[in-house]
């Protein structure tokens, strides 16, 4: 008799494990993550062009609006004309820095007048007063600071970072006709590592860049400005996942910032991928970027808290 019962109840047990299980994979199976970068692209490209001479948004701008990019251009404050200069040392003047701005690419500091700040007194000069004199002009807060000279010390950083999102130092330069064989393999070393290329240029040959932007345009890259593609990464850190499932293929879906975490990262979009095998098409309420991408679905969404219901 005790066979018998032994033999009733485990193919019992055995069931409820298989639905425990079963019930847990799908669970785990949608576990949504917070993409590395934006659009679940592999590697993540910024082309910063640095000191102000007009050629920058008057030849390579245009260039890389042409793939849909957008690159951030570091000005020295002090040396940036009211008006539109002409001849081979033209500066860029505050009316294209505007202009440049509203088609979307980030003006960056470059400070007041481009010296060693390891040798200044008055930091707050160079990198505040500076920074201030970019938003009244531009009519947009400066992201990012970049160094003169890529040299900075800590309490330099510190007040730098008090005013800006983010800082850049050295990166190797791209300049003149740079071989499209080194930026290519560059490129597909950060696409390997998942990482974050920073292009460091004061002056690259149009042809040599557009050639490179064609190319890049057709890989899974994320080409952003700086302060972008900085603030994508502050939030990604910084961001916590709620997510509901709801039913079998569907769930509600929040992410939040922690309460330190400046405003301007509560408005930058992240993506969230969640495992959902099948072919249905994912829908939302309006307003929110979903869409289906092989086994996952993608959702664009800003850190705001705001639960998004999802259904595919
Ligand atoms: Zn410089």
């Amino acid at each position: 008799m005790q066979h018998a019962a032994v033999a009733w109840v485990a193919p019992a047990m055995r069931f409820y494990l298989f639905l425990a299980l079963t019930a847990y994979s799908a669970l785990t199976a949608a576990e949504p993550q917070i993409c590395r970068w934006l659009g679940d692209k592999t590697a993540a490209v910024s082309f910063t062009f640095d000191d102000g001479p007009a050629v920058h948004v008057r030849d390579l701008a245009p260039r890389l609006e042409a793939n849909g990019m957008r690159g951030t251009f570091f000005i020295i404050v002090g040396r940036t004309p009211d008006a539109p200069q002409t001849g081979p040392k033209a500066m860029i003047s505050w009316p294209e820095l505007r202009d440049a701005a509203q088609r979307g690419h980030e003006i960056g500091n470059h400070s007041w007048t481009h010296r060693d700040l390891r040798k200044v007194t008055d930091l707050d000069h160079e990198i505040v007063a500076s920074a201030e004199r970019i938003r009244e002009q531009v009519g947009v807060a400066p992201l990012s600071f970049a160094w003169p000279f890529c040299k900075s010390t800590p309490e330099a950083k510190a007040l730098c970072l008090r005013h800006h999102l983010a800082e850049r130092g050295y990166h190797p330069l791209y300049e003149g006709t740079y071989d499209p064989a080194k930026a290519l393999a560059e490129t597909e070393a950060a696409m390997a590592a998942g990482s974050w290329l920073v292009r460091l240029s004061h002056g690259i040959d149009g042809a040599a860049f557009s050639s490179h932007l064609a190319d890049l345009v057709s890989r899974p890259v994320w080409v952003a400005p700086y302060g972008t593609v900085a603030a994508y990464a502050a939030a990604r850190e910084r961001a916590k996942i709620a997510w509901t499932a709801t039913e079998a293929s569907g769930g509600s879906l929040a992410v939040t910032l922690d309460d330190q975490a400046p405003a301007t990262l509560r408005q930058t979009t992240l993506t969230v991928a969640i495992a959902a095998p099948g072919t249905e098409v994912p829908t939302s309420e309006p307003g929110t970027i979903v869409r289906r991408v092989g086994e996952r679905v993608l959702i664009d969404l800003i850190p705001d808290g705001r639960a998004v219901r999802l259904r595919w």
